[in-house]
Formats: structure tokens, sequence, C-alpha cells
């Protein structure tokens, strides 16, 4: 499995998930992502919480959020469109503009709704596959164009 490592802002894990690589996996044992019993739901990369200036994107899955840090746009990723935490909205609360990278699907549609209900500067943004099969599909000039930007210089 790949060890998804949950790291506080000085890079010090506070937790690990597992992820299967066993490709179509339909493994009976595990689910699609794996917590270590009783660890309670965390935001994933929030050292760019620390990072941001403005403005901080939000995905639904780690390597999704990784993928968009890569491109040079900071993000945080819950951990699952159905664990969103009254507490992350304390999280996100100082930003000007909260970009909400939601799946395209019923889960996504009532994460995006939970969240721009609690996040006034939170805005969804329309994608037809999630960020890393949008990624994988087009490049980064696919995903600043959901995002209707041109790809920044990187600073
Ligand atoms: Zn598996």
């Amino acid at each position: 499995m790949l060890a998804i490592p949950y790291l506080d802002r000085n890079g010090r894990p506070l937790a690990i998930r597992f992820r299967c690589l066993v490709d179509g996996c339909a493994h009976e044992y595990h689910g699609k992502y794996n917590s270590v019993k009783g660890d309670h739901p965390r935001m994933y990369g929030i050292a760019s919480i620390f990072a941001a200036k403005d403005e901080i994107h939000v995905t639904e899955g780690e390597l999704d959020r990784n993928i968009l840090v890569k491109l040079g746009l900071p993000a945080v990723a819950l951990p699952g469109a159905e664990l969103w935490q009254g507490r992350f909205r304390r999280m996100l609360a100082g930003f000007n503009r909260v970009w909400m990278w939601a799946d395209p699907d019923d889960a996504g549609s009532d994460l995006l709704n939970k969240v721009t209900r609690q996040l006034r500067q939170a805005k969804g943004i329309r994608l037809k596959q999630d960020v890393t099969d949008t990624y994988v599909a087009g490049g980064a000039d696919a995903i600043f164009a959901a995002l209707g930007r041109e790809k920044e210089v990187a600073a």
C-alpha cells in the first residue's frame, strides 16, 4: 500500500493513511483509503495553509492535492467528501478565496454545497473529471483552464 503521511506545519507526522496500489483493486478486507483505527479526520497538507497568501485550494483527495501543489497552487485535501468537519471551516476562514475542487459526482456536489454555505469566500471549480484525471488527460493547462487562469509562473 501507498503510505500517505499527514504532516504538521513543521513536517512532523500526525497520522498516516494507506491506499492500495493494486489496479482495479476489489479487495474486501480494506476500503479505498485506510486510516489507523481511532484516528479522527484531519486535513491533509496543512503546511500549505501556512505557505499560502490570500488564496487556498481544497481537494477531495490527497493525491489531487499533491498535483495542485506541484503546479504551484497552495492546497489542502479533505480525507474524503463525507468528512468535512466544522473545525476545517475555522482553518480556512482567514483566506479571501477558497477554491473547492470537488469531484463531479453527487458526493462532490453535496460537499460543495456544504462548504459554500459555511464559507462565504468558497467557490467551486467545475470539473468534468476529478483533479487527477483532469491532469492526466490535459496536463497543467487543463487544471489552469478549469481555474479560469493562465498558468502562473511559480514564485
Ligand atoms: Zn486493495
